[in-house]
Parts: structure tokens; sequence; C-alpha cells
């Protein structure tokens, strides 16, 4: 099967689809559609995140783009040499990732950034065919318990095959691929003290060491 993209009406989500004509009224000049993933499908690294937000990535068209979270993901990974350019929160600003690609559990923003479990699902194939159209991807890296669970899914693995634990890193049984937890990048986490920066950085520098 080959790497799909929702097209930008999908209708698989009715609640998302609806979310999407009020933002498109309220703001017409935002990309408003599901966000398609960020970096080169050849890349050995894919960052599942949650869902684009409201005035990041779905103003953007790019994951993590002009949300909070991108703040703490990018400026990481670019001092572990894995992105060049400066990222200036815009699609077009030049940024370009290394060995790395970053996608979201579902590619719609969702109302208050909470997707449902039907959501999840719905989204779930394009999870799914991302992971099988990466011919040399090594590790998925899941930020935060739904990307965990949905990449189990989409691997079509059950819950019990591993446990989210930040900083845990787990062999799948195909491809010789790792999943690895980490929390979200989220402003929430980091305000809270759950993930600190240099907490992130461990993470990214271990994944470089697993490579
Ligand atoms: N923006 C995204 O694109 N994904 C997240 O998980 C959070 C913010």
């Amino acid at each position: 099967m080959s790497f799909q993209n929702p097209n930008k009406n999908c209708t698989l989500c009715e609640r998302l689809c609806s979310f999407r004509k009020d933002n498109i009224k309220k703001y017409p000049t935002y990309y408003n559609g599901p966000v398609p993933a960020f970096g080169d499908l050849d890349a050995e690294i894919l960052i599942v995140g949650l869902a684009p937000g409201l005035h990041g990535a779905n103003q953007t068209g790019r994951p993590f783009t002009n949300d909070y979270a991108g703040d703490v993901l990018y400026p990481i990974l670019k001092e572990n040499d894995l992105a060049t350019g400066n990222y200036m929160k815009k699609a077009d600003d030049g940024f370009r990732l290394i060995n790395v690609r970053v996608t979201n559990t579902v590619r719609c923003v969702p109302p208050e950034n909470k997707p449902t479990t039907a959501e999840e699902k719905n989204c779930r194939i394009f999870l799914a065919e991302e992971i099988k159209t990466m011919p040399n991807l090594k590790i998925i890296l899941s930020l935060g318990t739904i990307s965990h669970k949905n990449v189990l899914q989409a691997l079509g693995l059950k819950q019990s095959f591993a446990k989210f634990t930040h900083g845990a890193v787990h062999n799948l049984p195909m491809r010789n691929m790792k999943l690895i937890d980490s929390y979200h990048t989220s402003r929430y986490n980091i305000n809270t003290g759950v993930l600190t920066y240099p907490m992130f950085d461990i993470i990214i520098k271990k994944i470089k060491e697993l490579l």
C-alpha cells in the first residue's frame, strides 16, 4: 500500500469536520485542514505528537509549528543536529529536519485539544500507512500516552505489549524498530515541571545513541 495523506476536506470525523468549517469562517487565513507530516519519508526517526493546536499547526499547516510544544521540540532537535535552519514558527521559514519526520496521531485540530477515541481510530489508518511507508524507520518517539497507545494500535500490537513510561525503550517485534516514550512537550507539562528541557534533551540524545 502506498502512503496516504487525508485530503484537505477529509470527512472521516463529523465533529472535526464541523469544527474545521467553523474555523474556516473564523480564521480564513489559517491552513484549516488535516496537517501533513513534516520531514522526509526516508528518515530513521518518526516523532508522533497528539494533534494540531488551533492557532499553531492548524494555522501554519506544519506539525508543532507555532504551537508552544514546537518551541520545545524544534530547538532541541536542532541542538542535537537533527534539524537545520532557523525555526521561525512558519511553514515557509526554511527550517528543515534531518533524519526525522514529525506527525500527529490525529491530523485535524480537535476542540480543546482533545480528540475522541473514535477520531483517533478514524485517523489511525494514516499513521499506520506512514509507518509502513518509511523504509528506513528505526525509532518511533511517542509524545504522550495517546500517541503511544495509537502507535501500538497502528502496528497491530496489544496495549499490554508496552506500558507508557517516560524514557522507556520498547523493542518492537517488527522491522527491528524501537518505540520510545516521552512526556509530551506541551505547555502544561513544561509549566508543571512534568517535563523539563533537560529531560527532553536526554530523550533525544538517547535516540541518537540507539541509531
Ligand atoms: N502541535 C502539534 O502539531 N502536535 C501536538 O501534539 C501539539 C501541538
